[in-house]
């Protein structure tokens, strides 16, 4: 009774746009078209949707041909569209409400990557950054999806060493220089890692070069293994 006299009071709205819909944390038909979410073959290592039924594990050609030092990997959707507005969103708009449902897709992406033990450490930001923007939206993505898995949340796990300039407009290789050897594990830090299965969270690929620097840390640390989440994958125009 109260919850549908607060419905009448407060409707839900869409999350991206200010269409009412008929329950919270939810899309409206127009934007959910908009979002691509991933299905059907993808690249194993980065979650890319690739054509044909393959049942076998494949491989993207960028992932053929670019170190990538984590084992599997999985997308929720195309950074595009409405997918690109939601990533934008949760990134620098305050929307941190978005993580909830974000979560829940990412989730359903990366089921068969979790185990039980399976640690969820985010990508971080620079301590500097976080003030600026007042919050790391991997973090939040992490939280939110340590919270409805049930499996551990580490945040404190990988740390920057200094704020990364801005990759937009890099090329792929200078992305991947500018990265290198920027994030470490703390030493405190290395046991909670030492032999452990790791699902590192982001936001959105792109190049792989920030994952790729924290999965090397985590490798350094001793991880036992480590996947990578993103909530969008940048796909190329086909
Ligand atoms: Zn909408
Ligand atoms: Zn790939």
């Amino acid at each position: 009774m109260m919850q549908s006299v607060l419905r009448l009071l407060y409707p839900a709205q869409c999350l991206t746009c200010d269409a009412l819909v008929e329950q919270d944390d939810a899309l409206c038909g127009t934007c959910w078209h908009g979002v691509h979410f991933i299905s059907g073959l993808v690249c194993d290592c980065c979650g890319v949707p690739l054509p044909g039924e393959d049942s076998d594990i494949v491989l993207c050609d960028d992932c053929m041909v670019i170190a990538r030092p984590w084992t599997r990997g999985r997308a929720a959707f195309v950074y595009s569209e409405t997918g690109r507005k939601l990533v934008l969103a949760l990134k620098h708009g305050d929307r941190t409400d978005l993580a909830r449902p974000a979560a829940r897709w990412l989730l359903n992406a990366t089921k068969g990557l979790l185990t039980e033990k399976t640690l969820i450490v985010p990508v971080p930001l620079h301590w500097r950054r976080r003030v600026q923007r007042r919050y790391n939206q991997s973090a939040e993505l992490g939280r939110a999806l340590g919270r409805l898995s049930g499996l551990a949340y580490r945040p404190e796990v990988l740390e920057r060493r200094l704020p990364t300039r801005s990759l937009d407009g890099l090329s792929r290789e200078a992305r991947f220089e500018a990265l290198a050897g920027m994030i470490d594990v703390p030493k405190v830090h290395e046991g909670t890692v030492t032999g452990q299965d790791v699902l590192l969270v982001d936001d959105v690929m792109t190049s792989g070069a920030t994952l790729a620097a924290c999965a090397e840390a985590l490798n350094a640390a001793g991880a036992a293994n480590v996947n990578v989440a993103v909530l969008a994958r940048v796909a190329k125009e086909t």
